[in-house]
């Protein structure tokens, strides 16, 4: 049964972040090189994988040239990047993009993720993925004494009024600007006023496929091979 044939053969990554354009590339290059030789019967390489962005470019969160060169890197390897696409439904045996049906049997959710349950019981406000909006010294707003960080917090960077992004780096740097807070309080020699948490973006990075890669360092964007090369030696 073709249909069934190609519905088993698609798969359909949602959310064009950087897990989802990993997973996207990941897969394509499984069954294009990892796999074919493995299967007598199954032609591996006619895999169709389609990545559904709801919002206008890829790697939102990311220098824009990042999502441009990521979109033409996957659209290389033979993945169908969809833009402005958001997905209305997702059955047994297909999916829904806007108003189109697309027979797919293998669907992966990479489109965004939820703060702890836990923040809720705080009854402060959250952002709609539940995180804690939080003061700009990271502080519950009205319990100075209690802190939110890492993905649990919605953080605003001092320098550029902007979001801090739900990354490692934004979660490890949080850890350290409160510790050195709590640190100074304890030991009695605070300033007068709380700093201002400031994100120090040292790069972002995604991998394409095998020795493949998109990095951007203090605003000089690298693919392919050297992407890849810095993404293996951070
Ligand atoms: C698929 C994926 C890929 C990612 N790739 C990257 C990347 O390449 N680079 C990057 O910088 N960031 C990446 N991130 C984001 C990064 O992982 C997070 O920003 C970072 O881990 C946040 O750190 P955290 O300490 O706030 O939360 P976490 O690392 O999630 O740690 C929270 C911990 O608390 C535990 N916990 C939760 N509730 C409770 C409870 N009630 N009691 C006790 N323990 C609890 C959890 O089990 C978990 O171990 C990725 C995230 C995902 C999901």
């Amino acid at each position: 049964n073709e249909l069934s044939r190609q519905g088993k053969l698609t798969f359909v990554v949602v959310g064009g972040g950087p897990t989802g354009v990993e997973l996207a590339g990941a897969i394509k290059e499984t069954a294009t090189r990892t796999l074919p030789e493995e299967f007598r019967n199954i032609d591996t390489t006619t895999a169709r994988v389609i990545l559904a962005q709801g919002g206008p470019s890829l790697l939102p969160g990311m220098p824009e040239k990042m999502g441009q060169l990521a979109k033409s890197d996957l659209e290389a390897m033979g993945v169908e990047v969809r833009l402005n696409s958001h997905v209305t439904g997702v059955e047994a045996d297909g999916i829904l993009i806007g108003e189109e049906r697309v027979p797919a049997e293998n669907v992966i959710w990479a489109a965004g993720i939820q703060g702890t349950p836990i923040a809720r019981s705080l009854g402060v406000e959250l952002d709609p993925q539940g995180r804690v909006l939080v003061e700009p010294d990271c502080s519950v707003p009205g319990y100075p004494e209690a802190f939110v960080i890492g993905d649990a917090a919605h953080a605003i960077d001092a320098n550029t009024g902007q979001p801090v992004p739900g990354v490692a780096q934004g979660a490890i740097q949080m850890a350290t600007f409160v510790a050195r807070i709590i640190v100074a309080e304890i030991e009695g020699n605070a300033a007068p006023e709380r700093p201002s948490f400031a994100y120090h973006d040292k790069g972002s990075m995604a991998t394409i496929g095998r020795g493949q890669a998109l990095a951007s360092v203090n605003g000089r964007t690298f693919r392919g091979f050297f992407g890849w090369l810095a993404w293996g030696l951070v």
